[in-house]
């Protein structure tokens, strides 16, 4: 290829980021330097790191550091505040870019069709996610009701555990994190005293990773109780015990709490095997309650329903049973299972033809399964297909770096650049340090607040 290759990337959390990362240190003979954009809809970078990882789990937040240091590449540039599908879609792109990636995610709750599940006080665990990390899209304020001390959390994957988690643990212990000041408000009228975890399978099934599993009962203010019904290793189990050792600890991170006495702790995460969801309970419009129908292990892994139904008296429920990512405009769209349908990476037509010069990474190629290391792999893999299709790739109209700038600029979108969020970044790290309770950080909420402060 003679000329410099151009890409635009769609999304700017992990998975565009090192998509963008290992583009740029492509070694291909005769390819120089690639030039990459990252266009994001958020006026910030970092997508599920800053608006899905829990605010108590500022660990994982530490990636931010080494995205952070790629972004700081001047063959990447940064466009926030930009969204594909309403400012502008696939053809726009075509005119300045040879390839485009899309790394756009999974940001919506899958659908659980079960009756009730629309009742006030039923709640899709992203909602919640997005409203304790300050996401600028939702409402400032969450349905906390004062009666509302027991709820039920459905899924046992991560996402139950950091939502059991963020509703049994207080406020003041949440203080010490980056929640903005709405969400620490928020949650002072959060009266949950005990959380109902339910997982339709068995114990070796579960979803969780050790070390998060274990955390749990880091909080002085939890007990965790794991309820012996249910609790049944067959055949199938112990091969997955067998066949995995983070399985294998998970299931023995789950019988010390089985064998362990409660402390009496103000608060209880209750988690319950064998009871699979089948219909929120309501009076007045309102949720009182889950019905679960009680299920057994068949031998595979999977379970069958017994036929014996339990009623649970909650206040609330969450969903906590995956995500799912939005259709974009232009791309082929497999609903099933929530993702564009891609070889590899290539995105395919619905007839299994490519679609040229447009790529996938990351959760909207694989499903929303997966730790924030595994988008490394998937980009690599990616990006290999994308430079073995260089001969292949149409010249974008225009090759002018600017000429993408100049575009936006005409269309009146008020994108915020890399320089913007450092802006915004010092501007929460010193909103931390003013604070009373002198905190690392407080973000900040407000879209145009985000943006102002961004292009000041
Ligand atoms: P997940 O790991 O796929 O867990 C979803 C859970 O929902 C499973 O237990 C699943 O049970 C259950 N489920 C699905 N459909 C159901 C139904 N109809 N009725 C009842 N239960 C149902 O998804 P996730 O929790 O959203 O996590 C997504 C990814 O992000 C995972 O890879 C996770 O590890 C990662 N993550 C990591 C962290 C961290 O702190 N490290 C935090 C959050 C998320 P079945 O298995 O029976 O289908």
């Amino acid at each position: 290829m003679s000329r410099q290759l151009r890409v635009a990337i769609v999304g700017a959390g992990p998975a565009g980021v090192y998509a963008a990362d290992i583009l740029t240190k492509a070694e291909v003979e005769g390819l120089g330097q690639v030039s990459v954009d990252i266009i994001e809809r958020d006026p910030t970078p970092f997508g599920l790191i800053r608006y899905g990882v829990a605010p108590d789990h500022p660990r994982i937040k530490e990636i931010v550091k080494a995205l952070k240091r790629v972004m700081s590449n001047d063959a990447i540039r940064f466009f926030g505040n930009v969204s594909y599908g309403d400012d502008l879609k696939l053809e726009d792109l075509r005119q300045f870019y040879d390839a485009v990636i899309f790394a756009t995610g999974a940001r919506r709750d899958r659908d659980l069709d079960i009756p009730g599940i629309d009742l006030d006080g039923s709640y899709g665990a992203a909602d919640f996610v997005y409203w304790y990390d300050g996401h600028p899209d939702v409402d400032r304020d969450w349905d906390f009701q004062p009666h509302a001390e027991t709820v039920a959390v459905l899924g046992v994957g991560n996402v139950g555990l950091d939502i059991s988690r963020i509703l049994a643990k207080t406020a003041e212990e949440l203080l010490v994190t980056e929640i903005p000041d709405n969400v620490y408000e928020g949650l002072k009228k959060n009266a949950t005293k005990d959380v109902h975890v339910f997982a339709r399978r068995g114990p070796a099934q579960v979803k969780f990773t050790p070390m998060e599993l274990r955390e749990l009962s880091h909080s002085p203010t939890i007990d965790v109780i794991v309820h012996p019904e249910g609790f049944e290793l067959d055949e199938g189990s112990l091969e997955a015990i067998r066949a995995a050792k983070s399985q294998k600890l998970v299931v023995d991170v789950l019988q010390n709490y089985l064998a362990k006495e409660p402390s009496g702790a103000p608060h209880r995460i209750h988690i319950h095997f064998c009871q699979s969801p089948v219909e929120v309970l309501g009076e007045d419009g309102r949720v009182v309650g889950l019905r679960t129908e009680v299920t057994e292990l068949d031998g595979t892994g999977n379970v069958r329903g017994t036929g014996e139904f339990k009623d649970w008296p909650v206040q609330a429920v969450y969903r906590a049973i995956g995500y799912y990512s939005d259709n974009l405009p232009g791309l082929p769209f497999d609903v099933n299972n929530g993702v564009v349908p891609n070889d590899g990476g290539r995105v395919l037509e619905i007839d299994g033809s490519a679609l040229p010069g447009v790529y996938v990474t990351g959760w909207i190629k694989r499903g929303p399964v997966g730790l924030i290391g595994h988008t490394k792999s998937d980009a690599a893999q990616t990006i290999d297909l994308l430079l073995s299709d260089l001969d292949s790739l149409e010249a974008p109209e225009t090759t002018e770096r600017e000429a993408f700038d100049r575009y936006l600029d005409s269309r009146g979108i008020a994108y915020t650049t890399w320089e913007g969020w450092e802006r915004l970044d010092a501007h929460e790290l010193g909103l931390g340090e003013t604070h009373e309770h002198q905190r690392e950080r407080v973000k900040v909420v407000p879209r145009d607040e985000m943006v102002r402060i961004s292009r000041a």
